[in-house]
Formats: structure tokens, C-alpha cells, sequence
């Protein structure tokens, strides 16, 4: 059997913003770091997966990145610019955070599985093995990308990527690009690539854009569906599909150049293009799928948490805590997969599972 080489508590898994807000929480209810919790992250800085996001994205790009609870972005990051990269930025702030609050974060560490021994979560990793009581997993999506099967992939002879593999448009000049996805990176690319060679956009549903910015009443509602949905055991679904998406000056712009002109999905994909059931065809260089990510969740397989249609019961204040096993909390997951809904998830899931771990203890 493999050798336990660390006994915690709880074990954070994941170190972005949600996983961050939980050791926060933790922390704060005066657990002991390492022996009464530890954050575990496979990657190689502070920062989550920002700092893996594309050079163009900038503090201006993004929708906002909400400072987490305790400390402010402007306490780290001496500038205001808003064209800094979010790839520095981000990261940045969170290592600051990670000193300020002396939280417990192994790096890199990847878990590798969670699996069951003796009452207790063994938590196997590229290094350690831990044993934990409880598990507060925030390993975002970034590891995970999404690309929908298509007929004829292997054949295509030009290149396709998806946002994740994304640097920078340049190096798509004087080639036909094809993007892939309705949502806002899919808009973000599809503008930035547009600007420098010719493009195709295709989209499975219509694309709704709306004419009034997000208020927070939309975020609520677009929350509450996620909610309802997770809560149901249903899997999460995308915010955007609920939302639609906002008209920016940028977008308005790729607008007036000729852009949007959003065709259907094609049906399949051929050596040097794309081709729509009707028959008719459209060559293409590259391929760019912006079809999204999928929880990363595989590490957690052993724990059955699953229903058949490949979603999780979710239950809980913020529906973090898997109502299969208690003991578990999904943070950044759902109704939680933004920076706002991170920082509230992380206090809900360390509340609930130090109470109910506390309460296991004293009956035990
Ligand atoms: P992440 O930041 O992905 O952190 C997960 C961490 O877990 C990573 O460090 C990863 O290395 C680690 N990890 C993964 N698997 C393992 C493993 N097996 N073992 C150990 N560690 C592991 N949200 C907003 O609110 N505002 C925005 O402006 C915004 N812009 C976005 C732009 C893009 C391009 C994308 C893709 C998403 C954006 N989001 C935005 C959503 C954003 O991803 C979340 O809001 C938030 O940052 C996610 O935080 P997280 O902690 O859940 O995950």
C-alpha cells in the first residue's frame, strides 16, 4: 500500500482564486497550516490558471477579477494600468496573498487521485501521499478543454488549436482561420485574429448578443440557474448561455469590419477545410476551437461522486458540498466558476466542512 508521508485535516486542492478564498477561510477558523489543512497545486507559481492565460489578455480584457477576501489587487500591484497583462497581474497578486496570510501551498504538486481508506481521503500526488479528513477541491477547468468531435479531424492537414494553446494573432497572418464557439473568448480571439487575416466564425446556436451591459441582477439570475441546475445533479452548463453577450466597442468594430457574419456548425471537417451538410465547403489554415472547458474533476473518480448523466448532486448554503460525500466540497465549480463566486464559495465550503468534520469528530 502506498506510504501516507503527510496527515492533514483538510486538503485544498487547487490554489486559484477559489481554492486561495478556502485556505483564507480555513485559516481564519484557526486551523493549524499543514497539520489542519494544506493547498496542494500542480502549477509551477502562484496565480491559478491565469498565469497561463494568453498575452493579450490585459486587466482591460477581462471582465473583472474580484479581489479576494482580506487584501485588495491595488495592495499588490503598484499600477493601475489597465493594459497590463492579466498573465503578470494576477499572479502576482495572489503570491503576495499566499505570503500576507502564510497560507500552507505545495507547489508544484499534482494529485494524481482521491481515493477512500479507512474512513479517511488518501490523496495520491507526483510527490507525497496525504491523508485527509475532508477535501475542499478548486482545481478550476484549464486543465481541461473542450473539443467537440467532428467527422474528419484526423484528415485536416492545417492546424487546429484550442484557446488554451492560443499566444498571440500574429502568427495566424496570411492564413484562413476558422473559430469555433459563441462564448466571450471565442468573441475575444475571433476580434483579435480578425484584425489581421481573414476569418470564418461558426457557432452551434445562434449567438445572442444583448444591447445593455451585465448588472448585477443578471449575474444573480444567470447564478441561480447554474445553482438550480447543480442542485439538480445536472452538469453545470455555461453562464453565457444564460447571460448572452454584451455589445463592447471592440465587438462593435469587428461588427462594422464584417466579422459577425456567424455561420452554422459544419458537419464535418476535410483535408483542407470545412464542409456544411448542405455540401458546401470552405477551405481553411487553422482551425480555432474556443468550445470551452470541463470541469477537472478526473483525479476524483475513485470517490464515485458522479450520477449517471455525468453530474454531481450538489447541496450545501452555495451548493459546494457534494451531498454523495459530505466530507467533499467543489469550490469554483457551478454556480461558483467566477472570481466573485469563488471568494463565497471558499468561506461556505470551509464553514461547512470544518463544522461537519467537528461534529463526526465529537460523535466519533
Ligand atoms: P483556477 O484559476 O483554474 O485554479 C485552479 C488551480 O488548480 C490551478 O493552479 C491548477 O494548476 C490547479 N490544479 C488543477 N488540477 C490539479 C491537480 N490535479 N492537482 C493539483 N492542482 C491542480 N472569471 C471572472 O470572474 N472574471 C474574469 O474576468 C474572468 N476571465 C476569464 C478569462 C478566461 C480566458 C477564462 C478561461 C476564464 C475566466 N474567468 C473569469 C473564469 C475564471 O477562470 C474563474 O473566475 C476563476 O479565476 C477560476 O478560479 P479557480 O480557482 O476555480 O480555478
Amino acid at each position: 500500500d502506498v506510504r501516507i508521508t503527510f496527515k492533514t485535516e483538510i486538503a485544498v486542492i487547487g490554489a486559484g482564486q477559489a481554492g486561495l478564498s478556502s485556505a483564507y477561510h480555513l485559516r481564519n477558523l484557526g486551523l493549524a497550516p499543514g497539520t489542519g489543512y494544506v493547498v496542494l497545486d500542480k502549477s509551477p507559481h502562484a496565480g491559478g490558471a491565469w498565469q497561463h492565460r494568453w498575452p493579450s489578455l490585459t486587466l482591460s480584457t477581462v471582465n473583472r477579477v474580484h479581489d479576494l477576501p482580506g487584501m485588495q489587487f491595488t495592495d499588490a500591484i503598484d499600477t493601475a494600468d489597465p493594459e497590463v497583462k492579466a498573465s503578470v497581474a494576477v499572479p502576482r497578486y495572489y503570491a503576495a496573498y499566499e505570503r500576507k496570510f502564510q497560507l500552507p501551498v505545495y507547489r508544484p504538486v499534482t494529485v494524481k487521485v482521491v481515493c477512500e481508506r479507512n474512513g479517511r481521503f488518501r490523496v495520491e500526488t507526483d510527490r507525497e501521499t496525504f491523508s485527509a479528513r475532508g477535501i475542499i477541491n478548486a482545481t478550476g477547468t484549464w486543465e481541461t478543454p473542450y473539443i467537440p468531435d467532428y467527422p474528419g479531424a484526423g484528415l485536416f492537414k492545417g492546424r487546429q488549436l484550442h484557446t488554451r494553446d492560443y499566444k498571440a494573432a500574429g502568427e495566424f497572418a496570411g492564413k484562413h482561420v476558422v473559430v469555433v464557439g459563441g462564448g466571450i473568448s471565442a468573441l475575444q480571439l475571433l476580434d483579435e485574429v480578425s484584425r489581421v487575416t481573414s476569418t470564418t466564425w461558426v457557432t452551434r446556436d445562434e449567438p445572442r448578443f444583448r444591447e445593455t451591459p451585465f448588472t448585477p441582477e443578471d449575474g444573480r439570475a444567470a447564478v441561480a440557474v447554474v445553482e438550480d441546475r447543480v442542485r439538480r445533479g445536472l452538469v453545470p452548463g455555461s453562464v453565457v448561455s444564460v447571460t448572452g453577450i454584451p455589445w463592447t466597442p471592440a465587438l462593435r468594430a469587428a461588427q462594422e469590419r464584417g466579422v459577425l457574419n456567424r455561420l452554422p456548425m459544419f458537419s464535418e471537417i476535410t483535408e483542407r477545410g470545412i464542409r456544411w451538410a448542405d455540401g458546401s465547403e470552405r477551405q481553411a489554415d487553422v482551425i480555432l476551437w474556443c468550445t470551452g472547458f470541463r470541469s477537472s474533476l478526473d483525479h476524483l473518480a475513485p470517490l464515485q461522486l458522479r450520477e449517471e448523466n455525468g453530474g454531481i448532486v450538489m447541496s450545501g448554503r452555495l451548493a459546494t458540498q457534494v451531498a454523495r460525500d459530505p466530507r467533499v466540497h467543489l469550490v469554483g465549480y457551478g454556480p461558483s466558476a467566477s472570481t466573485i463566486g469563488a471568494n463565497r464559495a471558499g468561506g461556505a465550503a470551509a464553514r461547512e466542512l470544518t463544522a461537519y468534520l467537528n461534529a463526526g469528530a465529537i460523535q466519533g
